[in-house]
């Protein structure tokens, strides 16, 4: 038994081997112990290897999702190994002796699950690829629950930014890969880089497809079919040979939608909280509080479209347009939103069907949502006003006639999820079958008149006629009762004595038990048949059925933020040519909702970049509402761009290309890099990315280091962003002297949160006002928050002594003023020095050089090298 349990451990390689053992999937060795501690289960041991105990633990077969769940929660990847052989098989193959034939059936991974119970409904789960051919870089992302499938070719320094954006639960590598700095996916799984070559890829690809060529899906660079192609590969792999159901790839253009990179998505926390007990849950996040979806494909699609806003302004608009005809009309919305709550889900019914996992339940769930589809189809068809959007997307839910009539024919109202014990084909559907029902049923009721019979001949009160699985239907009869049946003339024959009864076979109920399970066997297979090609017909519409899932999506999704806009007046908002950001009454939608929870109210606060005043410099107190002021107005612009309604009284925007936000020294130690280089590396690609359309937060940038560094640096970064990016900006600091650049910078302006001093108490107004702040109240906030009197007492003693210090010496920022100008320092900055290297080093022609003159050459090049130093 080692031997095959090595080589099966041998193929799942770093998965858990789930061995199957009669009604137990038992787990040895290390993976014993892995799983044990993560499912809490008891740790055993079963005979000994190399003299140690052999580690093991067991799950029962009937629980082993809920087991596994757990399992693939914590990280885990599973292997099955299902016994391939009955033990009678075994058997007649080799003798008494021999071992069951056992083999993987499947690896379960977080990236490839279907099963119902395993899944999140209102979250996408991707499985994702990234490949490298030459200078292209590709990720191709698949959702195998709905067949979701795209695939995006990106530079190399947006890889990160791409994968925070598809946030898989498994990322695959090529073993050959580069380690890559990836913060977004929550597993990578090494592949052969086989999987990875992009000409096996491609033949890999077509047989999936089952075409002859992948031009009909599009124009993919090499990259991609690579991607795409490792990614196919996999499924095949831990599905061992079993379909998946994947659409033709969607190429995922990044050009069209605003570029976010991880960092930026972890502040805002778009559609998960980053920070915190909670971090990783949707609950905290925008998404979590502002998702009225009615239907789990509606919350998906409401996801992907918050974590990817749009930049082409007719898509947004088309978007606009239709949540602005939901927002005006509350009844025609509400009508919808009752239409749509009651559709099942059908994409992942469908995932299910295709994967060869799905039963009646599935085919059901497609009728119900595919009927229902159609029915919205009519009612929407008779209004006059339609958003276009809507008119466009129509057609889509059109065309599943014949399917859903097929199924509502061939289907029970709410048939069982697993087809084993048959009774889901619906009565008159196949009159075939119902003969064979009907059979068992006259069997049924024969077998209950001899029951009758029985008792009146034998005078037997208590005898009974039962079924069980080993003997089929009997007479049971009390112990005391049996020698009248035992008599040889009782018609009567033994088959089982047990403590208190005994048992008992007739030939008439022989007779009439074999037509009964005969009939129901029959049955059985005929509805099996039928099931197949039920499934068959709606697996060859796939792509049409999933195409109408997704307008389904796009109109609950519309409703939904309508349906939010309305009770939280919302506006919508203005798409201007120029780049600006006008918002008047803007609110941040999270902290509001906190909140209005404890009663309170939150200010409104208005904010207008344009491009004669792009950059914003806000300071003010702790606790003020800086961070808050800054974030409301990031999410104005991804609400806005998303094509929904935004949290404000009027608003007004230019297209934003690139969206990033930056808090200085965040706690995050999740990269493994000290917080203030986290904060330097994020604030670099501002600087490098940043262009006039573009729209970036800066939070405390600085606060990480000593004063004087952080004050230089934030210093030079907000006079880069205000010379070189042009972008807007609102740049957030407790860096009083900053407000100095007002003077030199002339797209900048002052603001500050206001807050006054009354009684001796701080009060934060929130209230965002024009020019700098007067002062900066730190130990009024010290005060608030319960700092002891004394300490306190003895810092103003302090501070009066450093502030009479800064009147005689000019403070911080003393000297600064005769500090050259940024765009000086930037025209200096090219260096002769490296120059200077570069032609020594292109001057030498290495095929030329004795071995001596190549010494000297590199000793010359060691000394241009210092004295650039
Ligand atoms: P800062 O960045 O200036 O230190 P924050 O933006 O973090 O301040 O805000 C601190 C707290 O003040 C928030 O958690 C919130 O409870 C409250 N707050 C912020 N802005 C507002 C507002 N506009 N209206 C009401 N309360 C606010
Ligand atoms: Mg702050």
């Amino acid at each position: 038994m080692m031997a095959q349990y090595w080589s099966l451990k041998d193929k799942a390689g770093e998965c858990l081997l789930f061995y199957r053992m009669g009604d137990f999937f038992e787990l040895f060795f290390d993976d014993a112990k892995a799983a044990a501690s993560t499912l809490d289960i008891a740790l055993t041991s079963r005979g000994e290897h190399d003299g140690q105990p052999v580690a093991m633990c067991g799950v029962p077969v009937h629980a082993a999702e809920s087991y596994l769940a757990r399992l693939i929660r914590a990280g885990h990847r599973v292997a099955i190994a299902e016994q391939i052989e009955t033990p009678a098989e075994a058997k007649a193959r080799g003798g008494s002796k021999a071992l069951v034939a056992r083999d993987i059936v499947r690896f379960v991974t977080a990236g490839t699950l279907t099963e119902e119970s395993l899944l999140e409904g209102r979250s996408a789960n991707r499985l994702a690829a990234l490949a490298q051919v030459g200078d292209e870089v590709a990720i191709a992302a698949a959702d195998i629950s709905t067949g979701r499938f795209e695939v995006v070719a990106v530079p190399a320094a947006a890889v990160d930014a791409e994968l925070a954006r598809l946030a898989p639960s498994e990322l695959l590598l090529s073993e050959s890969a580069e380690e890559l700095p990836i913060s977004s996916a929550r597993q990578i799984v090494r592949r052969p880089s086989s999987d990875f070559s992009s000409t096996s890829a491609q033949k890999r690809l077509e047989t999936f497809f089952g075409v002859q060529t992948l031009d009909g899906f599009g124009q993919f660079g090499r990259g991609e079919i690579a991607a795409m192609g490792a990614l196919v590969a996999y499924l095949d792999h831990v599905g061992t040979g079993g379909p998946t159901f994947l659409q033709p790839p969607l190429r995922h253009l990044a050009s069209g939608r605003m570029a976010i990179d991880a960092a930026t998505r972890e502040s805002l926390e778009l559609v998960r909280t980053m920070i915190g007990a909670g971090a990783g849950a949707r609950e905290g996040s925008l998404l979590g509080t502002i998702d009225r979806t009615v239907t789990a494909a509606g919350a998906r699609l409401l996801a992907d479209d918050l974590a990817s806003p749009l930049t082409d302004k007719g898509a947004i608009l088309d978007r606009l347009d239709l949540v602005d005809g939901l927002a005006r009309d509350a009844l025609w919305r509400g009508e919808l939103r009752a239409a749509l709550r009651a559709l099942p889900d059908a994409a992942r019914a469908l995932g299910r069907l295709v994967a060869g996992r799905g039963g009646p339940r599935d085919l059901a769930q497609l009728r119900d949502a595919l009927g229902g589809a159609r029915l919205l189809r009519e009612h929407l068809a008779r209004r006059a006003d339609l958003p276009p959007l809507l008119a466009h997307l129509l057609p889509g839910l059109d065309g599943h006639g014949a399917l859903v009539d097929e199924l509502a024919r061939a289907l029970i109202e709410t048939p069982p999820v697993d087809a084993a014990q048959g009774g889901y084909v619906a009565e008159g559907y196949d009159h075939a079958l119902d003969a064979l029902r009907e059979t068992a049923r006259d069997g049924r009721k024969a077998i209950a008149s001899l029951e009758a019979q029985y008792r009146d001949r034998t005078g037997i009160a208590s005898l009974k006629i039962r079924h069980n699985g080993v003997l089929g239907y009997h007479v049971e009869v009390p112990a005391k009762h049996a020698d009248a049946l035992m008599a040889p003339e009782s018609g009567f024959t033994h088959r089982q004595t047990l403590a208190g009864v005994v048992r008992f076979n007739s030939s008439d109920l022989h007779e009439a038990a074999s037509r009964v399970t005969q009939a129901g066997v029959h049955a059985i297979a005929a509805e099996a048949a039928h099931l197949e090609a039920l499934t068959d017909a709606a697996i060859g519409r796939r792509a049409e059925i999933a195409a109408s899932c997704d307008v389904l999506a796009r109109i609950d999704v519309a409703a939904a933020l309508a349906d939010h806009a309305m009770s939280h007046n919302w506006c919508r908002p203005d798409l201007a040519d120029e780049p600006c950001l006008e918002v008047t009454g803007g609110r941040h939608p999270v902290v509001e909702a906190a909140l209005a929870k404890s009663g309170e109210r939150f200010v409104p606060n208005d904010v207008s970049l344009s491009e004669a005043d792009r950059l914003w410099l806000v300071t003010g107190p702790n606790m003020g509402g800086k961070s808050t002021f800054l974030r409301q107005n990031a999410l104005i612009v991804v609400l806005a761009q998303a094509g929904g309604f935004v949290p404000a009284a009027t608003a007004k925007l230019g297209l934003v290309d690139r969206l990033f936000s930056r808090v200085g020294a965040s706690d995050n130690l999740a990269r493994g890099r000290s917080t203030f280089m986290v904060e330097m590396v994020e604030t670099a690609a501002i600087l490098a990315q940043a262009t006039p359309q573009s729209f970036v937060i800066l939070d405390e940038v600085g606060r990480g280091t000593s004063t004087y560094d952080g004050l230089a640096l934030a210093w030079s970064v907000v006079e880069a962003v205000h010379e070189v990016n042009k972008c807007r900006c609102l740049f957030a600091t407790h860096y009083h002297e900053l407000t100095r650049l007002a003077e030199t910078l002339d797209a900048l302006s002052l603001h500050h949160v206001r807050a006054r001093e009354w009684q001796g108490d701080l009060v934060l107004l929130h209230e965002l006002a024009e020019g700098p702040a007067d002062r900066s109240y730190g130990l009024a906030v010290a005060r608030l928050a319960g700092v002891p009197a004394g300490v306190v007492k003895r810092a103003e003693a302090v501070l009066a002594k450093l502030e009479a210090g800064r009147e005689k010496t000019g403070g911080l920022a003393a000297g600064l003023d005769d500090l050259p100008l940024f765009a000086a320092t930037l025209a200096a900055a090219p260096e002769a020095a490296k120059d200077a290297l570069r032609e020594a080093l292109g001057a030498i022609d290495p095929d030329a050089l004795a071995p001596r003159e190549a010494l000297d050459a590199l000793y010359t090049l060691k000394h241009l090298l210092a004295d650039e130093a």
